[in-house]
């Protein structure tokens, strides 16, 4: 039993596929997570820094009591936030900015951008996060934390006649705040992060390697299966070959190398199915060698073989269209079977061989008058409107063979109802 080879590749291959997409797939997950692992834990720290420095500021105003003043002014948290932001921001080459925004600022610089506000909103609509890092719009990330408004804020940010003189003197918004308002956000924006590049480089490295891989897999199995698939056709073709010689043996007589009884069995009634089926006359000719017993007695055994051999080749030179057959159906009696348009032809044929047979010249002493290899043949016809079976066509056959036989032999006689 074979296996279809082709299916083998296509169903192989499409499971590496199918494996490959999951793996890729798989591997740039796993890449987005790590990389928002690392950056947010980055912002975190970052965030808390920041918040740091600014709660330290705001205590050294209000627990220092400082007098605000043209100088002390710089000291207020949302100033001293920006002042260490950009700082830092201008230390790590400008590739992070970090900020505490409003959307409702008291200074203009403070003013949160489109993106800032809609983390804002996000945090309005979800009181419950404490932050959030997104893919942003220039295509880094940014990260996020809401700033609440404290009872410090509202020394400042309260009623406006509570504010301190210098405060009132230079804004006229951001007052009436509110405890438990968000009122503003600290951004982390990062426009480029070694961290992340580092990330998606060994990402597309491992990419390319695992490509390779598969790729090999992919073009070894096909060069594989082909192998197979070679092979698989010489072995098919081989035992084609032997079973053809096998079938070409079981129907050949080995002496001669004409069809032999085996074969005649098995053609003899699709022979004659044919035939009437074409309207044709089948020639059931039956030829038999003269005194061939002494023929073996005189010459020997081997000479009475090489003798057959002869003959046969004499069958074969005037039976040589497709749908003519001659077999050696035992010792040495033969049949001839062709068919004819016309009654007329019939002899034609049988006559033919009887003469080449008799043409080999081949020395029989005991053969008179002739004094050499004769035969004689006995033919039934087998007309397209007969009704007789293959067994009386044998029968006919035979009764006209003894008719030769006994009517001097080296002849051919018609059997006759
Ligand atoms: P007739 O003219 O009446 O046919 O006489 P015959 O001697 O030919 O008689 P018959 O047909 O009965 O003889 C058959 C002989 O054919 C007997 C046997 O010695 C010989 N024979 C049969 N098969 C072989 C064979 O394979 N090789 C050889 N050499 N001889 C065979
Ligand atoms: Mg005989
Ligand atoms: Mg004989």
């Amino acid at each position: 039993m074979f296996i279809k080879h082709g299916k083998i590749i296509i169903i192989f291959n499409f499971i590496l596929l199918v494996i490959f997409g999951l793996k890729m797939y798989q591997d740039y997950h796993d890449n987005e997570e790590l990389k928002k692992i690392g950056v947010l834990s980055e912002s975190s720290a970052l965030a808390h820094l920041t918040k740091s420095f600014r709660k330290a500021y705001q205590d050294v105003i209000v627990n220092n009591h400082i007098k605000l003043d043209e100088k002390t002014i710089n000291l207020l948290p949302v100033k001293t936030s920006r002042a260490v932001s950009e700082k830092f921001s201008s230390l790590v080459d400008s590739q992070v900015h970090i900020r505490t925004v409003s959307d409702t600022p008291r200074n203009i610089i403070n003013q949160a951008s489109d993106e800032e506000i809609r983390l804002i909103q996000y945090f309005r609509d979800n009181p419950s996060e404490i932050s959030v890092l997104r893919l942003s719009d220039n295509g880094g990330y940014i990260y996020g934390e809401p700033l609440y408004v404290k009872p410090l804020c509202l020394k400042c940010h309260g009623k406006r006649e509570d504010a301190p003189k210098l405060i009132r003197d230079n804004y006229d918004g951001a007052y009436e705040y509110k405890v438990g308002d968000i009122r503003g956000l600290l951004s982390i924006n990062y426009m480029k992060h070694d961290f992340v590049d580092r990330l998606d480089y060994n990402y597309r490295k491992n990419s390319i390697v695992i490509l390779l891989i598969f790729a090999s897999m992919f073009i070894g199995i096909i060069i594989l299966v082909r192998n197979i698939n070679a092979k698989d056709a010489l072995f098919r073709a081989s035992s084609e070959k032997q079973k053809d010689e096998l079938r070409r043996l079981s129907i050949t007589d080995h002496l001669t190398g004409m069809h032999n009884r085996y074969y005649y069995d098995e053609v003899i009634n699709k022979e004659m199915r044919r035939a009437k089926r074409n309207k044709k006359y089948l020639v059931y000719a039956m030829f038999d060698l003269d005194h061939f017993k002494h023929y073996n007695d005189i010459y020997g055994h081997q000479k009475g073989d090489l003798l057959l051999q002869k003959v046969s080749s004499v069958f074969h030179e005037n039976l040589s269209r497709t749908s003519d057959f001659c077999f050696r159906l035992g010792g040495e009696e033969f049949l001839a079977l062709y068919t004819v348009e016309n009654e007329m032809q019939v002899i034609t044929v049988a006559e033919k061989i009887r003469e080449g047979i008799f043409a080999l010249n081949v020395e029989h002493v005991k053969s008179e008058p002739f004094n050499k290899v004769t035969s004689s043949g006995g033919i039934a016809i087998y007309s397209p409107d007969s009704e007789v079976n293959e067994d009386t066509l044998y029968a006919r056959a035979d009764n006209a063979l003894y008719k030769a036989k006994s009517s001097g032999r080296n002849q051919i006689v018609v059997f006759e109802e």
